[in-house]
């Protein structure tokens, strides 16, 4: 158990050790649903203990985290008995789904609640309730279902409900220093690179410093007033600084091709690296985010991050240096004047702190605004056929005129803070300047500095805004890139929900008996999808899976092939639980033939050659003679070789199909899905689909899903589906003869039949 129950509920039960505690959870919320309270549900073998805690604060999960009660009241939680209650007293125990919480409900004499939830801790309810019945029955607890892989709904520390849903991270409590560490690790992998660029850049601003220094000191004070070394050559001086110049331009070259070379690589290597963790990942992990949130990850973060090693490490270093730097020549030159000038300095800070902070929120603004301002205009263009059909114009011209009125709204508001704060500013960084000429000018005159230290001074004044600046934001930046780094190595780390045992079986050849036992199953805690499945095929057999649309069919496959694993029951292949066997050995003998068939981009020869891409030319065409589907591969333009797939030929929902069973043909699995397509076909391909999956069911042990009464008549048994229960079974003859849900279902087939071919 992940969670440790804390010892002073145990010390409550004073006949209860800890290591008595089967499991346990904690209800949240009073029974009446009013409001918040604090029970513990103590499960041991032999009972059920209720321990009820009053706590001096009450805490409650809000957005912003737990919120309390005032600090002056004093923290004191009693925990107090409540009853203890025999296993064998309770018939039965189940769990009310209410709205965003749940109810423990138990049987003994009458029915009755013993306790509430959020829904947060609804895969802790449903735990403790199937080990309650499993304890009853005398059957086995094993220790990875005790485990506790479900995924908590706030932060445990500060109680802050996770802002995105399906993504266990507090933006308070995330530990930035740790990414950090782990960056700097990763850019340990591009150090030569990395010394280089700063040492270019050291050396661009090390040549950029002498500048003023020329232009000033030794332009005005030396060659202009003829005194000091460089008395009358003004020439020599200005090929100095033009040779200066030159120079730090091509340090500055230097240093920007090699930061072009690092960023393309970063891009690179962190785009590699996400995509391939990603392919590891169980299919659960790809259907609980969004397809575009997955896409940004790959791009916008890894993009993020690279400016973390291009723009980050480097400049960081060397602003921190030229601040050092220019700082130390100015101090040396005039340490009095140096503190003038940096008056105005920590007001522009402030400034900055302030105002930022502002306008960051309104280019927010701004942004989702044209967001869905651009959502309205892809939607409209997609959905003209409908906006035209209703009529609906006005309304769309309607629509997208509020959008772009409030999207102006907020561009004016940011142009207007932009265009005020800016110049203030800029002003505000003049008036260092302005202080050196006011207190520099009245000490010229004085004599105690000369014309030209004065203007080194105002071009090195404004040479360190610019780093102060940058070093300014690099809070904002920082935490922006931690966020990016956080959500990259979230995909790296991320454990495979589906994993391979450490010992697992790798059978050779699986001889293809399936036997599903009991088997249970929920996408979410409390929600079975499949309900004690039970069924057994022999291998070669065929057994049909027949039910309306939301039955549980294709979930059922799915987990045969172990796109998921079974929340209770098991499934055994040839004898060994699926759960034991290596996943490459599984997925190398077990086909799917589905509705969804994906074309991916590539010749037609490389689609169907996808599962062996060391097969041959004749392997291909023999594979697609027997999917009937070498004629019409045949006639299209380029034969084996046309390209399909996005940007490709077109392929017809009949012909993909065909080619996803060529796919299986050659793959030659021992175990054959079959999630039989509902569109409807004309009848000649629809004959030529069937013969192709007669050819390839042929001694192979098959599961199909079937929609089409001919495949049914073939199989050898069948399981008719209802709300994820097996509702009837047996041969297609024993279930008409049944005249029950089967019956009529191909009653209703054959009479859409007749009217196919009146129409
Ligand atoms: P069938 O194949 O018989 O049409 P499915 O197995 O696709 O049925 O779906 C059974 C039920 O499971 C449906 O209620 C469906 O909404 C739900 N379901 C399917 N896939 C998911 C998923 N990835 N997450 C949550 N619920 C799902």
């Amino acid at each position: 158990m992940n969670q440790k129950l804390k010892a002073e509920v145990l010390s409550v039960l004073q006949q209860v050790k800890a290591s008595d505690v089967v499991y346990w959870m904690h209800c949240d919320r009073s029974k009446d649903g009013k409001g918040f309270a604090s029970t513990y549900l103590i499960l041991t073998s032999v009972a059920l203990h209720i321990v009820s805690s009053t706590e001096g604060q009450i805490t409650q999960k809000i957005f912003k985290g737990i919120q309390r009660t005032p600090k002056e009241t004093p923290r004191t939680t009693t925990y107090q008995f409540v009853e203890s209650i025999p296993l064998h007293s309770i018939e039965k125990i189940s769990i009310v789904n209410l709205v965003a919480s749940g109810l423990v409900v138990i049987h003994e004499q009458e029915e009755r609640a013993i306790g509430a939830f959020t829904n947060g801790e609804m895969a802790r309810a449903a735990k403790l309730a199937s080990f309650v019945t499993k304890l009853k029955n005398q059957e086995e607890i094993r220790q990875d279902e005790i485990e506790d892989h479900s995924e908590q709904a706030s932060c445990p520390k500060c109680g802050m409900i996770y802002p995105e849903e399906g993504r266990q991270i507090c933006p308070k409590c995330m530990k930035k220093h740790a990414i950090f560490g782990r960056l700097l690790s990763i850019a340990g992998g591009y150090k030569r690179l990395i010394v280089l660029i700063v040492l270019f850049m050291l050396l661009n601003s090390a040549s950029g410093l002498v500048i003023p220094y020329l232009q000033g000191t030794v332009l005005f004070d030396q060659a202009l007033n003829n005194t000091g070394a460089f008395a009358g050559q003004i020439g020599l001086v200005i090929v100095l600084i033009l040779a200066f110049r030159t120079i730090s331009l091509g340090f500055g070259v230097v240093f920007s091709m090699l930061n072009a070379k690092l960023a393309a690589n970063v891009a690179f290597d962190l785009k590699a690296s996400v995509f391939e963790s990603m392919q590891r990942l169980s299919l659960n992990f790809f259907q609980k985010k969004q397809t575009g949130q997955l896409m940004t990850r790959v791009n916008n973060d890894a993009t993020e991050l690279q400016y973390f090693f291009v723009d980050g490490i480097s400049f960081f270093i060397v602003n921190a240096m030229n601040i050092i730097g220019i700082t130390t020549v100015m101090l040396i030159m005039d340490w009095k004047l140096t503190l003038i000038c940096f008056i105005p300095i920590p007001i522009v800070i402030l400034l900055m702190r302030w105002v930022f902070p502002k306008l960051w929120r309104l280019s927010w603004r701004r942004h989702r605004r044209v967001s869905i301002m651009n959502a309205l205009i892809s939607d409209s263009i997609r959905g003209t056929r409908v906006v035209k059909a209703f009529g609906k114009e006005r309304q769309e011209s309607e629509r997208f005129q509020r959008a772009n009125h409030n999207f102006s709204d907020a561009e004016q508001s940011f142009n207007l803070m932009g265009s005020t704060i800016f110049p203030i500013l800029n002003m505000l960084t003049q008036i260092g300047g302005i202080l050196i000429w006011a207190f520099g000018g009245w000490k010229v005159m004085s004599g105690e500095i000369s014309f030209g230290q004065i203007m080194t001074f105002v071009s090195y004044i404004y040479m360190l805004y610019g780093p102060i600046q940058f070093m300014n934001n690099i809070v904002n930046w920082w935490s922006y890139c931690m966020t990016a780094a956080q959500r990259i190595f979230e995909i790296q780390d991320a454990v495979p929900e589906v994993a391979e045992q450490p010992d697992a079986i790798h059978l050779e050849r699986m001889k293809g008996e399936i036997q599903v036992s009991n088997m249970t199953f929920g996408y979410e805690p409390n929600k079975p999808v499949l309900q004690n499945v039970t069924f057994r095929a022999k291998p070669g057999q065929m057994i049909g899976v027949v039910g309306h649309s939301g039955a549980g069919k294709s979930t059922l496959v799915n987990l045969i092939s172990r796109l998921y694993d079974v929340t209770d029951g098991e499934i055994r292949i040839d004898g060994h639980n699926v759960r034991s066997l290596s996943i490459s050995s599984m997925r190398s003998q077990i086909g799917i033939v589905s509705q969804e068939v994906y074309v991916f981009m590539g010749t037609i020869a490389e689609n169907i050659a996808y599962a062996d891409p060391d097969c041959t030319m004749e392997d291909i065409i023999h594979a697609a003679k027997i999917a009937n589907a070498h004629d019409f591969i045949t006639k299209l333009p380029d034969g084996y070789d046309t390209i399909v797939g996005t940007g490709g030929h077109n392929l017809s929902g009949g012909e993909k199909q065909r080619i996803s069973i060529a796919r299986a043909v050659l793959h030659n699995p021992r175990i054959l899905i079959l999630d039989e397509a509902t569109a409807s076909l004309d009848t000649e391909t629809e004959l030529q689909i069937q013969e192709a999956l007669e050819s390839l069911i042929e001694g192979r042990t098959t599961i199909a899903i079937a929609h089409r009464l001919s495949t049914l008549r073939n199989a050898d048994y069948l399981l008719v589906m209802d709300s994820g229960k097996v509702v009837e079974e047996g041969t297609h003859e024993q279930l008409l003869a049944r005249d029950g849900m089967y019956a009529g279902m191909v009653k209703k087939h054959d009479e859409a039949l007749k009217m196919r071919e009146v129409v």
